[in-house]
């Protein structure tokens, strides 16, 4: 059985280690897993990246509920997991943190943007279809709450939706380069709360381990690469990271 301080040891020995964090790091802040049951896609059908684009309803349907925040993605805070995630950041221990959370937590924990990569991108900010400009939800809020209206690029006129990847839409490049070149420079590629089935993004601690690196999985549930990691600890993330990554 693994321990945490086994845990304590490999990051200790790690040069350089990539933080991959699922649902399960935020679920300790009240997020829900929309994969579970009782979770988000258990409460309300998702609406498909086709049929945002193609059907003005859908359109205003996933902004309702954007602005609702019904599905309960954001407004929360970062906890204990997230905090000592961002000490590893700050030490210079971890080089990057592959996400595939939309809640922007680790950003709100002090992690600097530019160690974070979004696979799935994120829910609390809005980009343009077209030309990419960014464009703040509560901006956009106003005009769909007041008039009804549904927004579009003050820049290009083009659609904009929520900066989140949709199913049904592609996987985003520009990420996936950037987490494949993390994965490959690591010595330690550490899960924390992803069950890694969502492919491609499960991919990433294979192909880690493949490349020599030694794997850890932190998550409450067994995950399909636990017979292949070096350590696995069935647990709560905050209180595990806490003490492998005391505050100073
Ligand atoms: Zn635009």
């Amino acid at each position: 059985m693994a321990s945490r301080a086994d845990l304590a040891e490999l990051l200790a020995r790690s040069r350089r280690a990539v933080v991959f964090t699922g649902a399960g790091i935020s679920t300790e802040s009240g997020i829900p897993d929309f994969r579970s049951p009782g979770g988000v896609w258990s409460r309300m059908k998702p609406i498909y990246f086709q049929e945002f684009v193609s059907d003005p309803a859908k359109r205003r349907e996933a902004w309702e509920r954007a602005f609702s925040g019904k599905a309960g993605w954001t407004g929360r805070q970062p906890n204990a997991g997230h905090y000592a995630v961002a000490r590893l950041v700050a030490r210079g221990k971890v080089s990057a943190i592959i996400t595939q959370n939309v809640d922007n937590l680790h950003q709100d924990s002090g992690v600097p943007p530019e160690r974070i990569i979004e696979l799935h991108g994120n829910a609390t900010y809005a980009t343009c279809l077209e030309c990419g400009e960014r464009h703040e939800l509560e901006e956009l809020r106003t005009g769909f709450v007041k008039a009804g209206e549904i927004p579009y690029c003050r820049r290009c006129g083009g659609l904009v939706k929520t900066a989140t990847i949709s199913f049904g839409q592609s996987m985003p490049e520009e990420p996936m380069l950037r987490a494949e070149a993390e994965t490959l420079a690591c010595d330690l590629f550490v899960v924390l709360g992803s069950s890694l089935v969502v492919h491609p993004a499960a991919g990433f601690p294979a192909l880690a381990k493949r490349n020599g690196a030694a794997l850890a999985i932190v998550n409450r549930e067994p995950t399909p690469l636990d017979p292949y990691a070096d350590l696995v600890l069935h647990d709560e993330i905050g209180p595990v990271l806490t003490e492998t990554a005391p505050p100073d």
